[in-house]
């Protein structure tokens, strides 16, 4: 595992080299990142955002989903695995917000995670995006990287999601997972990826 230096460096060379480190979705307020995070599991954010370019011209609110209906959400939202059961969660998690939050997305994790749809990591990217707090969201990308790079030896996500947490210093904490997808999604891809001219070569424990 690499030293608390060694950390910090990784966070350097990865601040220094990806310039935008947030979501690549797109939303225009706290319900529509919600929405679109909702959508985006098992899903890349690209063909997320193709879906709900058209979808969020017309609903940008809990009220407006309901009034869309679920029938018609599909229709927008098809080209999305696992579209049939997203748009059931995203019509719940809408009644919830109106009947139980005055239509307002909750700043905290104990109410995010009764929503319908979602889970810890869903919850953990809101916190992260919207409430700009210091969260730790471990998708495929964060978990294949925090092992190779030497973060993490942890066997699931909680572990890795702990060692994070324990070891990421500030200035990093808040921009860490999207630096972190972001290298496993165009550098330390799963397959494919090249040691030789990733920035972090020679920091990097490669366990793989
Ligand atoms: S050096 Fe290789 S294994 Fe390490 S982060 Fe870069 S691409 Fe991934």
């Amino acid at each position: 595992m690499l030293n608390q230096n060694q950390v910090k460096q990784v966070f350097e060379i990865l601040t220094d080299t990806i310039k935008a480190p947030e979501t690549e979705l797109q939303f225009s307020n706290n319900y529509t990142l919600l929405v679109a995070v909702i959508l985006s599991a098992q899903a890349k954010d690209a063909v997320v955002n193709i879906a709900t370019a058209p979808l969020f011209k017309i609903v940008d609110t809990p009220q407006k989903m309901l009034g869309l209906g679920e029938e018609k959400l599909i229709d927008y939202i098809k080209i999305i695995g696992l579209y049939k059961n997203k748009a059931k969660n995203i019509m719940l998690m809408s009644q919830q917000l109106i009947d139980n939050h005055n239509s307002v997305v909750p700043d905290n994790f104990a109410d995010l995670i009764e929503l319908a749809g979602v889970g810890r990591k869903t919850a953990n990217v809101i916190l992260n995006v919207a409430f700009k707090q210091d969260t730790f969201p471990v998708d495929t990308h964060v978990f294949r990287v925090s092992r190779r790079l030497g973060l993490s030896n942890g066997k699931d996500v909680l572990q890795v999601e702990q060692d994070l947490f324990d070891k990421i210093p500030n200035p990093y904490r808040n921009s860490s997972h999207h630096l972190l997808i972001l290298l496993g999604r165009y550098t330390c891809k799963d397959k494919g990826f090249d040691c030789s001219t990733c920035p972090l070569n020679a920091v990097c424990e490669k366990n793989f």
